[in-house]
């Protein structure tokens, strides 16, 4: 058993995250997290409409009496999104913890603050993790640009962003991007990270509630099978390589792309789809370079256990051996 600054402030057994994601964040997979003993979220923008939001935390209350939480993502989006509402139907509906990501968090922060909700701010630079931790979150998830979906403009990998976010952060710090194994989750606690979040690894279980194919997809995939896109535009996400994201990199090579041109090749409606159908090449959707390192479809709950126990077997026998 780990007990580290996260699993002392959030009340969860086991040092580890199932962050928010697009179309995967939904009740059956973050209830089979929170059984299992780790910290999951419910994707807020997943839920057409914040009623929908609310019927969704609901469902995920009859499944589980553990903790769980909600992500709210606050990034560039093809529709308008009524960020107010859905952050009422959160408030509303009792949720205790909520997973920020992305840009200008302040109003949502304070709000939340204001109802006693405990705050994880998910950001990829220690800039914006220093900045999160001024405006009072409890906790910061930095996550290195290995990760999957949007990795920011700095390019700095977890084997220094996870280690320079601790030396300057005084809350407690979950690293993401990259960690799919035990010895992810060792390394990620050895570099000063008190738990680790993980998004790809979780989505390749028997309960994430995607297609299949898709799981099999992961799967076969390596750590090569990932591509930009985005990044002409600043606002860079990484995707698992396909006929679509080949195509929308092409494009932005030629120069000069708008997200008009390219909207009708990442809209979320498209990646939704892929889910769904299990045709990886309908749209865009979101993998990380982790993909190299899982091998399997496990449950939520073997997951769990197994990188606890093989964690701390590398700590007590592997490391502890190459002690003199
Ligand atoms: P969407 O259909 O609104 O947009 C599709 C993609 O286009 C998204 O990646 C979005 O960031 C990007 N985009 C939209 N407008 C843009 C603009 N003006 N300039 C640059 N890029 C633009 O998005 P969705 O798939 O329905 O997802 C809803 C929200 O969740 C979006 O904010 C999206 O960024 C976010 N998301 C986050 C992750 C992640 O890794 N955290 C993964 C998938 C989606």
């Amino acid at each position: 058993m780990f007990k580290t600054r996260f699993t002392e402030t959030f009340g969860v057994q086991h040092p580890i995250v199932q962050g928010g994601m697009q179309w995967v964040g939904r009740a059956e997979l973050v209830a089979a997290v929170a059984n299992a003993g780790a910290l999951g979220f419910i994707t807020a923008l997943t839920q057409p409409t914040p009623d929908d939001l609310r019927r969704e935390i609901a469902r995920c209350r009859e499944m589980t009496d553990k903790p769980f939480g909600v992500n709210l993502t606050l990034l560039p989006a093809l529709k308008a999104i009524p960020y107010a509402e859905y952050r009422q139907a959160i408030i509303e509906s009792g949720v205790k913890i909520v997973e920020t990501a992305g840009n200008n968090p302040q109003e949502h922060i304070d709000d939340f603050k204001a109802h006693g909700i405990k705050i994880i701010h998910k950001c990829v630079a220690v800039r914006h993790a220093l900045k999160a931790e001024k405006l009072g979150v409890d906790a910061v998830s930095i996550d290195g640009f290995e990760c999957a979906g949007h990795p920011g403009e700095d390019d700095v990998p977890g084997l220094i962003l996870i280690p320079a976010a601790a030396d300057k952060l005084n809350i407690p710090m979950i690293a993401s991007g990259g960690i799919g194994d035990a010895r992810g989750m060792v390394a990620a606690l050895a570099l000063g990270a008190d738990g680790v979040n993980m998004g790809t690894r979780f989505m390749c279980t028997k309960e994430s509630p995607i297609h299949q194919n898709i799981k099999e997809q992961i799967v076969a995939n390596t750590e090569r099978d990932t591509d930009l896109i985005f990044r002409t535009l600043r606002n860079t996400s990484r995707v698992a390589r396909n006929a679509v994201s080949q195509e929308v990199v092409s494009i932005e090579q030629r120069g000069n792309a708008t997200i008009e041109d390219l909207a009708p090749l990442v809209s979320g409606q498209r990646g939704k789809v892929v889910y769904e159908k299990g045709d990886s090449d309908y749209g865009v959707w979101s993998a990380g370079q982790v993909q190299g390192l899982i091998n399997d479809i496990p449950s939520v709950r073997e997951l769990v256990d197994r990188m606890v126990t093989e964690a701390e077997s590398i700590i007590r026998k592997r490391l502890n051996g190459m002690l003199d």
